[in-house]
């Protein structure tokens, strides 16, 4: 496991592009440790952290090491979704951030004789860049919103692609792309047509895969964080 050396590295942005809803962002880091697949990193950026609305971003954001390249460039692939997200996507080649990091335990490599198969939603493809990239691209699923997010596919080129609203690829989840991939047969119940973003059926159907089909790893990339006040709209206070 790579570990973090002690504190903070202030590192220089040389990249930024934008892939459908994500942007791509690039940082060097040539004498950080290589992180293993699967790492992450607590993100800020070194300037206007702290400036916007509410003085949010407080903290440090967390993201995946979605590729390191040999000069020691780091990927990191991004959703503007809030004030952190937001400030990162705005950064621009020359600016810094500081960086912690790589944190976290990478993913172990698949038995003797198994066949990895790698599966992702949204932002989740960024770890399975890097791990494509050490086992040699398996074969990879990949679930987004719509046509927009399922650009984003791109950047793990070969992938299987499922959207919500069928706008690209298969119409539905991600899951079921699994499911016919590992020949694992769902129950109706657990086929969504159509319905909510976060369904239970969307949520629970990935882990009963996962423990029908043996050694399987599951990383959640996606967290929620409190509101000060039970009757705010939806945001965090970081
Ligand atoms: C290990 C790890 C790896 C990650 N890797 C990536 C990555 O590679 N790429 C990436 O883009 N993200 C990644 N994330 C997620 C990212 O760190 C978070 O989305 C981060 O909080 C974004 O910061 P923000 O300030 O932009 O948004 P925040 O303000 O922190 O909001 C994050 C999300 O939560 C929602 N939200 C906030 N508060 C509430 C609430 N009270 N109720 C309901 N919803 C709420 C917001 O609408 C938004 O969608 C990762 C997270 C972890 C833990």
């Amino acid at each position: 496991m790579s570990l973090a050396p002690f504190g903070r590295r202030r590192l220089r942005v040389t990249g930024r592009r934008a892939i459908g809803a994500y942007d791509v962002l690039s940082v060097a880091d040539p004498d950080g440790p290589a992180p293993d697949a699967g790492q992450f990193a607590m993100l800020a950026a070194a300037d206007g952290w702290g400036g916007l609305e509410d003085e949010r971003p407080f903290l440090p954001r967390a993201f995946s090491v979605a590729r390191r390249h040999p000069d020691g460039t780091l990927d990191f692939v991004l959703e503007d979704v809030g004030p952190g997200t937001e400030r990162l996507c705005a950064l621009a080649p020359g600016e810094d951030v500081w960086l912690v990091g790589p944190l976290g335990r990478g993913f172990a490599p698949p038995g003797e004789g198994r066949r990895p198969v790698l599966v992702g939603g949204g932002v989740g493809i960024a770890p399975l860049m890097i791990w494509s990239d050490v086992l040699g691209g398996p074969t990879a699923l990949l679930g987004f919103r719509d046509a927009a997010h399922a650009e984003g596919a791109a950047l793990l080129p070969g992938a299987r692609v499922a959207t919500d609203d069928g706008s690209a690829g298969h119409h539905g989840l991600v899951t079921e792309l699994l499911a016919e991939e590992i020949g694992f047969a769902l129950r109706s119940s657990q086929a969504r047509t159509s319905g909510r973003r976060y369904s239970s059926h969307a949520n629970r159907t990935p882990l009963k895969i996962c423990r029908r089909s043996g050694r399987s790893q599951l990383r959640i990339v996606a967290v929620v964080t409190c509101s000060r006040l039970a009757h705010e709209p939806p945001r965090s206070t970081l």
